[in-house]
């Protein structure tokens, strides 16, 4: 067995999410600027940070420097105090004892010489003129020399030293370091030993490197940069030379230069000996290391963030686009066959005239007898014969056709066709004739109203009302067939538009009329009362309410015609109470229309307690077709009627398919069976029928009238029937007030 498969027929159902780029472009170019500054931004903070940083450690080294300097200074000017103070006798007691103390203050050796450099080491060396002695003698504090070849051993030295008096000589007192060993004490390398330090003499000379590159004297700073970082813009040169000028002007200061896509910071601070400077560099690749750790990070957590933030707007965006689908679902498209709904057929249906001019048509379409279906078969599966209907005129249409189910089982469809409709349709009828649903073949006929467009301009409600008008044309055969809109239906629809446009003032101008039609007993052939009929006196002549209330039913002026019908009523009854002292019970008719709650009946209240009239001698006649109607709560008006007292008959019984049990529960008096049962030729066949609802309607205590009774012959057939009342041309056709005044005196 095949699955019944909803698919989707209209093409807006099947759009899928699409994706906005036009504003995910744009914040996603917003968040990478915003990201580009804020890392540039870092970055300057941390070149700023570095630039505070060497400057900071270059001094903390040259503070470094000062200390130790100070500290061995200090040494050997103790030494010397009590060398002066005559405590010790020879030159090897000054060794002996001091010599304890050497190694704390990272002295190698302590020298003691004359003026003509001769002398003795406390390692026990002997010293024979020392070259440039004279440079000692000439000083009067501790004295630091630069670097010079040692006598003694391979390395350079450096020597603090100072001149005393002893045994009646000038001497002069050393105490060397190991320049290699100074290197390693005084500066350290900095920057995990990326950067590093020169101690350099006021004219700028190498005096200790830290990066240990430089192994001779008087290696000029400037000219060893210039080729280490093999410096040739001038603008880098002129950094350097900017130093040097400040070096010899005793100024500090920090740059930096460019070599090989690296910069290196620059720092020179002055040492307070000997106009010595410290210069530290560090490269800033050391920092950089850590910076690009730090952009890198940064620059993931931008994306992380730029993309939460969009994952965050795609959701919100397809959440909205979601949301959207759904009400434009509620909104235009039918949940049954999946076809769009009314609204959706005036929307698109207009947008389609504008594009098209000739050759348009316009089909109303439903299944005869829908509702008996309904009943026979229940609603899911209805609805099935529905989604398959729509399915099968899909598929038959001409391409691009709107279609559309504008209520229950009726379908709209707009289309363009150059081909004969006649033929068209006949292609309908023999591909929507059967179905196969759940197992159950059935066979349904449709009722098609055709209207070929005139003229595009118009609007799509008018147009589908033609085509309704010409469905309408042929309703409720029991075989397919169709109808096109002609000049027939064009003359009716002028005269419906006459019609509802001289309404209103018809009712001030009192032409619509009350006619009584008697109705009378079965058992005595006495007058029992009457049914009220309307007439529209217009323009001298009477037009039959078929002409005109269909169509007040359809704008629902029969709310306003009722009304007034009910009020002329209640007048004629009071005055025959009052002139005649006569009650008839009058039977009137009371749209369906009215039943949309069942508030109505207060209006119907007033006006009989304004003429003072019993409610029981009035009965609301209600057509069956508004038992079956599910847009009415039938049970709740019913009963309201009831309650408030007004005699209940169901017109037209037999026509509305209404299901006999459905009548058990309503509380209604009388069933008013349809001049159609007494119509037909052969009375007998009708018998059966006729038979059932009198059984019927005696359990349930409600009594029966039948109406349309013409002839004697049909009178005998009622007769016999036992039913209770008769109504029809027999006895009297619909007539005027005062006639009827005429009839109920001569037959109550
Ligand atoms: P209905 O309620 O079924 O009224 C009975 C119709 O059958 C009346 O037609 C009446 O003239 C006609 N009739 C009665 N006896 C015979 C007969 O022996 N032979 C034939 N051939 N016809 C007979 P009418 O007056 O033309 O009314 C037509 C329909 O218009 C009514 O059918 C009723 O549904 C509606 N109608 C009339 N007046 C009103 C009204 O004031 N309000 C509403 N809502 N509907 C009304
Ligand atoms: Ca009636
Ligand atoms: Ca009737």
């Amino acid at each position: 067995m095949k699955k019944q498969k909803s698919t989707p027929l209209i093409k807006h159902n099947t759009k899928r999410y699409h994706f906005n780029i036009q504003w995910i472009l744009p914040i996603f170019v917003v968040l990478l600027i915003f990201s580009y500054w804020g890392i540039s931004f870092i970055k300057n903070l941390t070149y700023q940070n570095v630039y505070n940083n060497i400057s900071e450690l270059s001094e903390q080294t040259t503070t470094q420097l000062n200390l130790s300097i100070s500290e061995q200074m200090k040494f050997v000017e103790i030494m010397v105090d009590s060398i002066n103070s005559g405590y010790f006798k020879t030159v090897d007691s000054i060794f002996e004892r001091y010599e304890h103390d050497l190694e704390d203050y990272h002295f190698t050796r302590l020298v003691v010489l004359d003026k003509q450099g001769n002398g003795t080491t406390s390692d026990g060396h002997i010293v024979e003129n020392y070259a440039n002695i004279e440079e000692f003698f000439n000083q009067d504090t501790v004295y630091l020399s630069e670097n010079r070849p040692s006598t003694v051993s391979n390395n350079q030295v450096n020597i603090y030293s100072k001149t005393f008096r002893f045994q009646n000589q000038d001497l002069v007192l050393f105490a060397t370091v190991n320049t290699e060993d100074y290197k390693e004490i005084l500066l350290r390398r900095l920057f995990h030993g990326e950067g590093g330090t020169y101690l350099i003499n006021n004219s700028g000379a190498i005096l200790i490197d830290s990066f240990g590159e430089v192994n001779q004297n008087n290696v000029n700073l400037y000219d060893f940069l210039k080729t280490k970082y093999d410096l040739t813009s001038s603008n880098e040169i002129d950094k350097l030379n900017e130093m040097f000028q400040n070096i010899i002007n005793r100024k500090v200061g920090t740059f930096d230069i460019h070599f090989n896509k690296t910069t290196y910071f620059i720092h020179y601070e002055k040492l307070n000996v000997n106009n010595w400077y410290v210069v530290s560099i560090a490269p800033d690749d050391t920092i950089a290391e850590e910076l690009t750790t730090f952009i890198t990070i940064s620059l993931i957590t931008c994306l992380f963030i730029t993309f939460i933030v969009i994952t965050i707007c795609v959701y919100i965006d397809f959440s909205n686009q979601e949301k959207s689908r759904k009400l434009y679902h509620i909104a235009y498209i039918d949940p049954v066959t999946s076809l769009g709904n009314q609204l959706y057929f005036q929307e698109n249906g207009t947008r389609f005239l504008q594009n098209h001019d000739t050759n348009c048509y316009i089909l109303s379409l439903d299944i005869n007898k829908f509702k008996a279906l309904n009943n026979i078969y229940g609603y899911e599966f209805c609805n099935k014969i529905l989604n398959s209907l729509a399915q099968k005129l899909t598929a038959i249409l001409p391409p691009k056709h709107i279609t559309c189910r504008i209520s229950n089982d009726v379908f709209a469809s707009l289309f363009y066709y150059d081909g004969s409709i006649e033929t068209l349709l006949d292609r309908i009828f023999q591909d929507t004739s059967s179905f196969h649903i759940d197992g159950t073949s059935l066979h349904i006929n449709l009722s098609i109203g055709v209207y070929k467009i005139k003229s595009t301009k118009k609007d799509i409600n008018k147009l589908l009302a033609k085509a309704y008008m010409a469905r309408a044309k042929i309703k409720g055969l029991y075989h397919n067939n169709y109808y096109i809109f002609d000049e027939i239906l064009e003359k009716q629809l002028m005269e419906e538009q006459e019609i509802e446009s001289s309404m209103e003032d018809a009712l001030k101008n009192e032409e619509f009329v009350v006619v009584y039609q008697p109705k009378t007993l079965t058992s005595s052939e006495k007058l029992i009362g009457a049914e009220a009929l309307v007439r529209w006196h217009k323009n001298g002549t009477v037009i039959p309410p078929n002409k005109f209330i269909p169509l007040f039913e359809k704008n629902k002026f029969i709310m306003k015609l009722d009304l007034y019908i009910f009020e002329k009523v209640c007048q004629d009854i009071a005055t025959w109470k009052e002139k005649y002292n006569y009650s008839p019970i009058i039977s009137i008719n009371v749209s369906k229309e009215h039943f949309v709650n069942e508030n109505f009946i207060d209006t119907y209240v007033d006006i009989c307690n304004k003429y003072h009239i019993d409610r029981k001698l009035i009965d609301l006649e209600i057509t069956e077709s508004a038992t079956i109607d599910e847009k009415i709560d039938i049970l709740k008006v019913l009963n309201v009627i009831k309650e408030k007292g007004f005699t209940i008959s169901i017109d037209d019984f037999g026509t509305g398919y209404s299901s006999l049990s459905m009548l058990q529960n309503m509380p209604i008096d009388i069933i008013k069976i349809d001049k159609v049962f007494v119509d037909k030729a052969d009375l007998n066949s009708q018998k059966n029928i006729i038979n059932y609802i009198m059984i019927l309607a005696n359990r349930l205590g409600v009594k029966t009238i039948v109406e349309g009774v013409e002839t004697k012959e049909q009178v005998d057939f009622v007769k016999n029937l036992k039913c209770d009342m008769i109504q029809g041309y027999y006895y009297s056709k619909p007539i005027d007030k005062s006639e009827f005044e005429d009839y109920f005196n001569k037959n109550k």
